[in-house]
Parts: C-alpha cells; sequence; structure tokens
C-alpha cells in the first residue's frame, strides 16, 4: 500500500492536533504526520523527513498561517533546550491545552466521560517558578559546558540563561562552571565513563531563602574538593549547604546511593502553609512552590476532614502531604521507598510538634498491606504516585480493605486515568478531577481526582 506522502516531499498541511510532548498533528488523507514546533490551528510548510507504516515525521520549514495563540519564545534557546515545550504557545493556550489533555485520558482511557474536569489551575506569573534545577556538566570544542539536555538526547545545550529556573541561578550556573574550569575539575563523559563532576543540583527554600547545592561526582575522593568548597561558598553567598553524592554506576540517574555533607547543613528548610519541612538532598520535594499550596489546597479540601479520620499518605516523600494534613485528623500514616525522606519526614513531625503522624520506609504496595493486617484501618487514602502510576498490588489492596475516600494525586494524566478505571471497576466512584499547573511552559501536567466509595 502505498503512502500519501514519501521522504523528502514538501507540503503545506494544516495542524489538528498537539501530542503530550508537545508536536503538532496533520493529517494527510488520514495518515498521520507529527511536526515538532506547530501548533493546532495553522497551516504550515514541511519537509517530510521519515515516514513509517502508521505515521511520519515533518520538520517545519515555514509557518504559512499561524496559530491565534502563537507567541516568540522569550528563551533564546527554546528550540534547542529539552526543558520547555510550549513556550511558543500564550500561557491561556497552555491551560486549554493541558484540560483537553487530561478530558481526553479521562474520557477514552478511566471511560468516564461524565465526570467533570475542571479548568486548570494557572499561575498569575508562570516563569522563573522552579526552585530545583539539576545541571548536567560536559565539554565542547574542549571548553567545560553545562546546560540542559536537548530534547531526546544526552547533548548538553550550553546555556546560563533558564527562564522557568531563579535568576540568582543563572549567575550561579556560570561562575560555577568557570571557576570549575580554572581549577581543573574534569567533567563526567558518559560515553568513556572518565572524568568527576557528572551534575549539580541547586535548590532554594522560597520561604527561607536557604540555598543547597549538590554536586555529584563520580568518586568519593576528589583532589579538588576543598578548593571547589572554597568556591562555592564564595559564587553563592546565601548557601547554607554544600552537599557530595557520589554516583559511580554507568546510569542516567542522578544521584548515587552516598552522601556526605561538605560544608554547613544537612537539609535546607523550607515551609508550606504554616507547616515547615527540612530536605535532605535526595528527598523528592515538590519543584513549584507557590503551585504545591494549590495542589495541596485542593488534596485538603478533598479529603474533607473533620479531625476523627485515619489517613494513610502513600507515596509520602518528606511528609508533605501528611504534615499538611495531620492537623485535620486523627492520626496520619506515611509510606515512602526512599530511607532518608522517610527520616526527613520524622524529623518534619518533630519539629512541627506534630505527634499524631506515623512513617515507614518501604514500598508502599508491601507496607499498606502490613498495617491493614496489624490493624489499621484508612479512611482516607491519599496516593501521590511517581509518574508510573499505583503498583498493581496497591490498588488490589485498596479495593479489598475498602477505604470510603481515595485522594489520588497525579503528575501523569495517563496513569492517573487507567487507575482510576481499576479503581471504578472495583467499586469506586470518581466524583470529580481537578488540574493543576505545576510546569508551566512545558507539557507536563498535574492533577487531583476525588473519589468515593459506592
Ligand atoms: N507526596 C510527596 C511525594 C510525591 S513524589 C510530595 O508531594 O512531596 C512520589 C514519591 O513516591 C517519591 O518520593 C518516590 O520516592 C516515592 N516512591 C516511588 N515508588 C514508590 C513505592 N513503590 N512505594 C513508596 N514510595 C515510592
Amino acid at each position: 500500500m502505498s503512502l500519501p506522502v514519501k521522504k523528502n516531499d514538501q507540503l503545506d498541511v494544516y495542524i489538528e492536533d498537539l501530542t503530550h510532548d508537545g508536536s503538532g498533528v496533520a493529517k494527510v488523507e488520514g495518515y498521520p504526520l507529527f511536526i515538532p514546533g506547530s501548533l493546532p490551528g495553522e497551516t504550515v510548510r514541511i519537509h517530510v523527513v521519515k515516514t513509517l507504516k502508521k505515521y511520519g515525521f515533518g520538520k517545519l520549514l515555514e509557518i504559512v498561517q499561524p496559530a491565534e495563540n502563537r507567541v516568540e519564545p522569550p528563551c533564546p534557546v527554546f528550540h534547542v533546550c529539552g526543558g520547555c515545550q510550549v513556550q511558543h504557545l500564550t500561557y491561556e493556550g497552555q491551560l486549554a491545552m493541558k484540560h483537553s489533555m487530561v478530558r481526553s485520558v479521562i474520557d477514552r482511557i478511566a471511560k468516564l466521560p461524565h465526570v467533570p474536569v475542571h479548568p486548570v489551575l494557572g499561575m498569575e506569573n508562570p516563569w522563573r517558578y522552579r526552585n530545583k534545577s539539576q545541571i548536567p556538566f560536559g565539554t565542547q570544542n574542549g571548553r567545560m559546558v553545562s546546560g540542559f539536555y536537548k530534547t531526546r538526547t544526552h547533548e548538553i545545550v550550553d546555556t546560563d540563561v533558564c527562564l522557568i529556573q531563579q535568576p540568582e541561578g543563572d549567575d550561579i550556573l556560570q561562575a560555577l562552571t568557570n571557576e570549575f574550569e580554572k581549577l581543573g575539575v574534569m567533567p563526567y563523559d558518559e560515553e568513556t565513563g572518565r572524568g568527576m563532576l557528572r551534575h549539580v543540583v541547586i535548590r532554594k527554600g522560597f520561604a527561607t531563602g536557604e540555598i543547597m547545592v549538590v554536586l555529584i561526582t563520580k568518586k568519593k575522593k576528589w583532589a579538588e574538593k576543598e578548593q571547589v568548597v572554597e568556591a562555592v561558598r564564595r559564587i553563592v553567598p546565601d548557601v547554607t549547604s554544600i552537599i557530595q553524592n557520589v554516583n559511580s554506576e554507568k546510569t542516567n540517574v542522578i544521584f548515587g546511593n552516598e552522601t556526605l555533607t561538605l560544608w554547613g547543613k544537612d537539609t535546607i528548610t523550607d515551609t508550606i502553609g504554616d507547616v515547615k519541612f527540612d530536605i535532605s538532598a535526595r528527598s523528592f520535594y515538590q519543584v513549584n512552590p507557590v503551585q504545591t499550596e494549590v495542589l495541596y489546597g485542593k488534596a485538603l479540601e478533598y479529603a474533607n476532614l473533620t479531625g476523627g479520620e485515619s489517613v494513610i499518605d502513600a507515596y509520602c516523600g518528606i511528609g508533605t502531604i501528611s504534615l499538611f494534613l495531620a492537623k485535620n485528623a486523627k492520626h496520619v500514616y506515611g509510606v515512602e521507598i526512599v530511607p532518608e525522606a522517610i527520616e526527613d519526614a520524622k524529623k518534619n513531625a518533630a519539629i512541627n510538634g506534630i505527634s499524631n503522624a506515623t512513617f515507614e520506609a518501604g514500598p508502599a504496595e508491601v507496607v499498606i498491606p502490613n498495617w491493614y493486617k496489624q490493624g489499621v484501618k484508612a479512611d482516607v487514602l491519599v496516593v501521590d504516585p511517581p509518574r508510573k502510576g499505583c503498583d498493581e498490588t496497591l490498588l488490589q489492596t485498596i479495593i479489598t480493605e475498602r477505604p470510603k475516600k481515595i485522594v489520588y494525586v497525579s503528575c501523569n494524566p495517563a496513569t492517573l486515568a487507567r487507575d482510576l478505571r481499576i479503581l471504578e471497576d472495583g467499586g469506586y466512584e470518581t466524583k470529580e478531577v481537578q488540574p493543576v499547573d505545576m510546569f508551566p511552559q512545558t507539557t507536563h501536567c498535574e492533577a487531583v481526582a476525588w473519589l468515593e466509595l459506592r
């Protein structure tokens, strides 16, 4: 069967849709073509670069008729950097796109077309919102470079400006890179496994102003260590914590297992609402503090606690949601797989004077069934799993143990929808879904769902 287009064809197409990774989709006689950089509602001239049996790819040559909501992306490296995908879309356009992404999976995957999906809760100022940056180092043309990865590659885009990070991050990054090069610190090379410095992770407590700088190295022993600490303290005068993390594996996972404090505190402190949190280098902490309050506020509203409830918080991280809910509950039980995060959670309960929270390290799908065996009974269960969604065993435990209410916080609408279908079939009713924009300028979308036992 012949395809309606072939490689190297040039043609004008109308963009109908946008994929979850921000690529425009056109259809030529029903044959889908993916065209990165194009937006729904516009006509573009393309060069066909690849054709497969069921779909193909085009390169954008010219925008013939732009979409109404197209804007000039403010970032100079938007077209090469893989960090943001939709800076060329107005913020209203981004929110509408995310709403339709969630709506579509709730319809198709969860098969719940009657369930309300509310308009996305967005930000007043959708720039400079991140409290954490993770920057890889490398060598280009014999010079040390740092920046962010190109889309779908591990090639570094050499830049020190990032419009979704904190402004001081830009200066810090440039100065650190120059200083490291001067000191002769060798950037780690993913291909050969040679070199020392893999990543720098910078985290800032928005409420406290504290800054943690984490240097991820290949080895623990490091000749330039003292000078590097001195340089970081000079370049980042507000730094409160300098940490080394050792990762000797050939992997694209950033953190290794060994963490050492080189200078200052082991953790940084931040607050959400009126709860204070100590966060260690490896622990998960939401990257958008402004929207975290919106997200947790919604979770609290859906939990609708009166003070007498027993709550389980699965995938609890450093206990953020648990401690946010604890004041309105009888007892909260949090479980999380990273042991340091659980250590943080226990400390965080103590520094906030919260005594009705219990934390345990381990996989949620193992710990929660054990809790039920020991007689812990949850009235409300909160889950906030990573992108792959809830573990199948955990969903089965929920269906067997039948907590009255579930609040599902999700960073991946597709797995949320899959899990909602399983819970619906197991006896739950999805009441509503509220998307929250935690990641402006990107296609990532967060959502909270509220379920009740039928
Ligand atoms: N609720 C927290 C963390 C959410 S991120 C917050 O809002 O800050 C998801 C968390 O799930 C991460 O901390 C990750 O380490 C943890 N995790 C991943 N797999 C897990 C599992 N099988 N069991 C328990 N926790 C897990």
